[in-house]
This record gives C-alpha cells, structure tokens and sequence, in this order.
C-alpha cells in the first residue's frame, strides 16, 4: 500500500531519523533509554505526523516548501515522492548515498522494465 494513500493520511506519528530512514510503523522502532532511535543504526530523529509528513514530502517535490501561494511554486524535484516512498524503511549514512541508492534502483528497474 502506498504510505502517502488518503485512508493512511490523518492520525499516524512518524519518525524520521538524521540517517534517512523513515515509518510510520512505530512497531519497528528501536529505542535507547526509552527515546525511539532508527532500528538499523540507532540514530536519533524526530517525530511527526503523517499529515504533515505527507504535506512536506509533496510540497518538496512541487518546490513549494515554505512558499505562501502555490503559484510561487521554485526549485521543483520531481520524483521525489517516489523516492520517499521508497526509501520507507532504509537507512543511509547521508542523503548523498541514499540519492545514489535509489538511482541504482531506478536503473536496475530499467533493466528489467
Ligand atoms: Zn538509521
């Protein structure tokens, strides 16, 4: 199922850690001294909703983040929400590995496609 799917959207918390690595499955989480850290490397992170997460994932992509009107809509990254939606689950030491992880992905999917 789609994450960002509408009958997901309303109530759910979401962890996103320094690491990449993102849920809304609190059931996965690890935990050190009772603060929830990222299960595959335990780093920290924070906690949302996924409204909001969901709102700022798209709004990254639309390049609207912070913008007060759609129509001032800057610096598109298209596909981002697809990356997001994949990477639910992963941990990356840093943003550039996990860019170049899904770029791997995309084109191994082209192989296959
Ligand atoms: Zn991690």
């Amino acid at each position: 199922m789609n994450p960002f799917s509408a009958e997901r959207v309303g109530d759910g918390r979401v962890f996103y850690g320094l690491c990449t690595f993102w849920t809304d499955d609190w059931s996965v989480m690890g935990s050190s001294s009772g603060i929830p850290v990222c299960p595959k490397c335990g780093s920290v992170g924070f906690e949302t909703t996924l409204t909001k997460w969901m709102v700022g994932v798209r709004q990254h992509e639309m390049g609207t983040t912070g913008a007060v009107a759609p129509s001032e809509r800057r610096d598109p990254h298209p596909g981002y929400v697809q990356m997001i939606v994949w990477g639910k689950g992963r941990c990356f030491p840093n943003w550039e590995i996990a860019q170049q992880a899904y770029a791997s992905f995309l084109e191994r999917e082209k192989a296959f496609a």
